[in-house]
């Protein structure tokens, strides 16, 4: 592997975009190849590098969330994309919410003015074998580059079915009828009535939107997709066909909300987050959905203040494409059996946008190092990178299923560590984090040092 120069990346995504970047801060050439333009996927809209597809949350900001260390230790490690994402931040409570169009042009401007990185609009349709690769070609993997990774690894890779919600545009929504609140005042600025619109449903209300659901027709669905769904992003017909009160203790739960005009907790709720600065678009927090066009119209116009609500966007269903990480990949993230080729990004088994970043980030980290013929060391698994990454190569193999980064993941604290209080869960954590982001550090000195930070 001597006098490697030039990495491949596949797919210009979060992670791809994420590990061009680090590739060629290490200073080594990437060619970073991008279908669209030429051909796109069900679910992106435009041609910028590092769209988000659905939601524009980067989940929890909080010292104390399993997401929100992520993010800090990708910051550290001087990851484009959040740094990115800090840049375009609106308000979105406790969590990193961005204006996706400044999101995606950020990324896109930053890789196109690298002058180590080309950008190909050209679909790839087989893994170049002898080549180094990252391959980050996510969840809606072009279809012929599925069977050839099918090949590649020597299995049929699986799939599941995930949902995204509607987006609606802010000017239609009547603002008599929703009040402004965060879920118990959490995470608002100081003087600000809170960051989501509510949109606030009574006991009669709550039981018509229910029973309407669960008559409305769905998108069918192919013959050979079976209906399997990532358990965190149901569907609202599937959480209304489990039970009355499903949707209510699920995405409609009033807990935490008081309606300023009654004084009083609502029966249920629809949340409605803010999609991009201007406040111009607001989504519907967890109401993914798999019902047809017209049917979904008809229906979320029965919310109080959605009564003439216009989509910009509605629900959707989509595949989601990943390889069986616990029995392919190296803690490297390097194919076990082709140890030039990485797979980063929700195609090596893990889920979300930031955890498609934090892979990205350390598979071109490792790319560069191993192009240079150095040692490839994971992240310590005290760090969220560490423990993710850990936990995706060393799960059970059988009926594997993305991750999320959690708490639960990261390993125990030692017994004299630990504090007095075993249900002390904020301070449990915020050690953790401190032992962690302290490990993240040293890993960064030790093989890193050289890297220029972002600015
Ligand atoms: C519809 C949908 C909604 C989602 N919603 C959320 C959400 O709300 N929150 C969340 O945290 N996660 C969500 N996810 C999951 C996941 O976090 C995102 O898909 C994320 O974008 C994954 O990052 P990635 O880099 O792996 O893939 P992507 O960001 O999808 O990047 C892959 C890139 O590869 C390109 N590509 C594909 N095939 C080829 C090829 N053959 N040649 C060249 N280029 C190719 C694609 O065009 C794309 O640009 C969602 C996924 C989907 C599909």
């Amino acid at each position: 592997m001597a006098g490697v120069e030039e990495i491949v990346v596949i797919g210009g995504g979060l992670a791809g975009s994420e590990a061009a970047w680090q590739v060629a801060r290490a200073g080594l050439r990437v060619v970073l190849y991008e279908m669209r333009s030429g051909r796109s996927t069900p679910a992106h809209k435009t041609d910028w590098l590092g769209e988000l597809v659905c939601s524009n949350s980067l989940k929890s900001n909080l010292p104390t969330s399993a997401s929100g260390l992520l993010k800090e230790e990708l910051r550290r490690a001087g990851s484009l994309l959040i740094q990115v994402a800090d840049r375009s931040a609106v308000p979105g409570g406790t969590a990193l919410s961005v204006d996706r169009e400044q999101f995606a042009r950020g990324v896109s401007e930053a890789i196109a003015a690298h002058p180590l990185i080309e950008v190909r609009r050209e679909e790839v349709v087989a893994v170049p074998r002898h080549s180094l690769v990252i391959v980050a070609t996510g969840p809606l993997t072009s279809d012929a580059l599925s069977a050839d990774i099918a090949r590649l690894t020597g299995s049929d890779h699986l799939y599941f079915y995930d949902a995204i919600s509607p987006i609606v545009d802010a000017e239609s929504i009547n603002p008599n009828k929703v009040f402004r609140a965060s879920r118990y005042g959490k995470g608002s600025a100081p003087g600000s009535e809170g960051d989501y619109l509510n949109c606030p449903l009574t006991r009669e209300g709550y039981d018509r939107f229910v029973e309407a659901v669960l008559a409305a027709e769905e998108v069918e669905r192919h013959s050979f997709e079976p209906a399997r769904f990532f358990e965190a992003c149901l569907p609202i017909e599937e959480l209304a066909r489990r039970g009355r009160d499903s949707l209510r203790f699920g995405p409609m739960k009033p807990v935490g909300l008081t309606d300023p005009r009654s004084g009083r907790r609502p029966y249920a709720v629809v949340q409605l987050r803010q999609e991009d600065a201007r406040a111009s678009s607001y989504n519907l927090v967890g109401f993914q959905n798999h019902l047809k066009f017209g049917e979904q119209k008809r229906i979320l116009r029965m919310i109080p203040g959605l009564e003439n609500a216009e989509f910009l966007r509605y629900g959707q269903i989509h595949r989601n494409t990943y390889i069986n990480a616990p029995a392919l990949l190296l803690p490297t993230l390097r194919l076990r059996a082709h140890e030039n080729i990485f797979v980063a990004g929700q195609l090596c088994g893990t889920e979300g946008y930031v955890e498609a970043v934090a892979t990205g980030l350390m598979a071109g980290r490792h790319a560069a190092r191993l192009a240079r013929r150095e040692e490839l060391v994971p992240p310590p698994r005290e760090t969220a990178l560490g423990s993710l990454v850990h936990y995706i190569t060393s799960a059970s193999a059988r009926n594997y299923q993305p991750a999320n980064i959690a708490f639960d993941l990261l390993p125990p604290l030692p017994a004299q560590e630990q504090p007095q209080r075993q249900s002390d869960k904020q301070a449990r954590r915020a050690r953790q984090r401190q032992r962690a982001l302290a490990a993240v550090e040293e890993w960064l000195r030790q093989y890193f040092s050289s890297l220029v930070t972002v600015d």
